[in-house]
């Protein structure tokens, strides 16, 4: 699983190896070889790599982009749109 978090200066990136600096956010996930599990490793994702890999996505709520870690289905209530 994966958890959006703000870093308070002390963490470090597991892919880029950076330092995420307070008060940035970053990405903590559950993984195992490479695939996010329930429960696993814990790897550690400054924005950028976040966003490189799939796991954060920029969207912009009431004309300002925020950046979400979570997917589309899970931080928007849609209609159903589903057709053919
Ligand atoms: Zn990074």
């Amino acid at each position: 699983m994966r958890r959006g978090c703000i870093s308070l200066g002390e963490v470090k990136c597991d892919v880029c190896q950076r330092t995420i600096p307070y008060p940035e956010r970053y990405l903590a996930v559950d993984e195992e070889n490479g695939v996010e599990v329930e429960k696993g490793k814990t790897i550690h994702y400054c924005t950028q790599c976040a966003l490189e890999r799939g796991y954060a996505h920029h969207k912009e709520i009431k004309g300002e982009m925020i950046l979400t870690f979570f997917p589309e289905s899970e931080t928007i209530e849609e209609p159903d749109t589903s057709q053919e």
